[in-house]
């Protein structure tokens, strides 16, 4: 069977990483990149400490332009012509990967299926709800996201099983080696910062309003600024708050030492809010919503709308005091074997067995689950 994964940006090589290797050992596999993100801090970096392996196919579309992406990677999938489509989240070249299977008729496999902010003004919301609906199947992180899926928009539950989140086989396969890395050069307690999102950097009051915020966390706040946030704050002539040590961003292994040793983080990534709850430190989030509202629930992170809320430096100080007092310790992105998981359903495709083993984990499914899913997709050959 041919498999193609399909990725373009920062997390999803970083999420990927840990999946392609099982996927080569078993599959004719090949990963295509797109060249969504293309400068060396934000793709290289992770290609060489991630032990992830270069892509076979690299695209250089060079931009995030929606047509562009949609029409090199359909070229790209048409010429490959995989038996099945992997692809990750909710950015543009996930969206291109879910027109191209769409258009060629192979069927697509979402990961990170169902999580939803229910705000259609993010581009991202809208990447994901297009992409499940073309999905084959929808490869859901936690159960609360098969059971939007399922309860919003009328999917059978069969075809959305809960397999974990990647960002967790990632964290877990790499920590010896996060580790291993030096601390970042602050004193302690410190605070760590990531802000790149539409609606955070590019209206230039809420951006000067997030600013003005953070000036008056009392705490040194390390930013490795994303090259989108860059581009905004010198457009609108804005500077950065003292307390605010800037640097260019991290690889993977140095921004996860980095966070593991903060008091707190602050961020409009959705990634982190998973990376927060997973290594343990309280998360504010900079937004109105978020679509890990599991890690809200669970007391791990609390949410901050820079164009509204106030006293930021408060809730960051609530979030620090009351985190240990969380009742519940539970990761809801599950038991970092989200990769295996993903692999047995594909190696049992037309009702063959799987090399992979892992236990039963809660909120997780299990093999059943994961063989009815694969039953409703039908024999495929090869
Ligand atoms: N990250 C990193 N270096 C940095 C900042 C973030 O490696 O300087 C990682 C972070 O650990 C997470 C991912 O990048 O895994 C988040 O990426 P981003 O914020 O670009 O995307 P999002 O998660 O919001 O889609």
């Amino acid at each position: 069977m041919r498999v193609v994964t399909v990725a373009g940006t920062r997390p999803e090589l970083i999420k990927l990483a840990p999946l392609i290797p099982l996927l080569d050992a078993r599959f004719e596999h090949v990963y295509l990149f797109t060249g969504q993100h293309y400068s060396p801090s934000m793709v290289q970096v992770f290609l060489d400490e991630l032990d992830a392996r270069a892509p076979d196919r690299w695209l250089d579309v060079g931009s995030s332009d929606p047509e562009a992406l949609t029409v090199a990677t359909r070229d790209a999938l048409a010429d490959i012509a995989p038996d099945v489509i992997l692809a990750y989240g909710d950015t543009n070249s996930t969206l291109a990967a879910g027109i191209g299977a769409e258009e060629l008729g192979i069927p697509l496999f979402h990961i990170e299926a169902g999580i939803r902010s229910f705000d259609r003004s993010m581009p991202e919301e809208v990447n994901r709800v297009r992409v499940d609906a073309i999905a084959a199947l929808r490869l859901a992180p936690t159960g609360l996201a098969t059971w939007f899926l399922t309860a919003f928009e009328g999917y059978d539950a069969v075809s959305c099983p809960a397999v974990g989140n990647l960002v967790v086989d990632a964290w877990r396969r790499h920590r010896p080696l996060i580790d291993a890395r030096p601390a970042p050069a602050l004193a302690a307690p410190y605070a760590v910062l990531t802000m790149h999102r539409q609606a955070t950097v590019d209206d230039p009051e809420v951006f000067a309003r997030a600013l003005a915020e953070l000036a008056r966390v009392d705490m040194p706040i390390l930013f490795p600024v994303h090259p989108r946030t860059t581009a905004r704050l010198e457009a609108f002539g804005l500077e950065w708050p003292e307390n605010i040590v800037v640097s260019e961003p991290l690889g993977y292994l140095d921004f996860c030492r980095a966070m593991s040793g903060a008091a707190v983080l602050l961020t409009d990534s959705g990634g982190v809010q998973e990376e927060a709850i997973s290594l343990d430190i309280p998360c504010v989030t900079l937004r109105p919503n978020t679509e890990r509202m599991e890690t809200v629930f669970l007391g791990a992170n609390r949410l901050f709308d820079l164009a509204r809320d106030t006293d930021l430096a408060g809730v960051a100080a609530r979030a620090i005091a009351e985190h240990d007092a969380r009742p519940y310790r539970l990761n809801p992105f599950g038991d970092g074997r989200a990769a295996e998981r993903i692999v047995a359903l594909l190696e049992m495709l037309g009702g063959g067995e799987t090399t992979v083993t892992f236990q039963d984990a809660p909120g997780i499914v299990g093999l059943e689950a994961l063989r009815a899913a694969a039953a409703t997709l039908g024999r495929r050959d090869g």
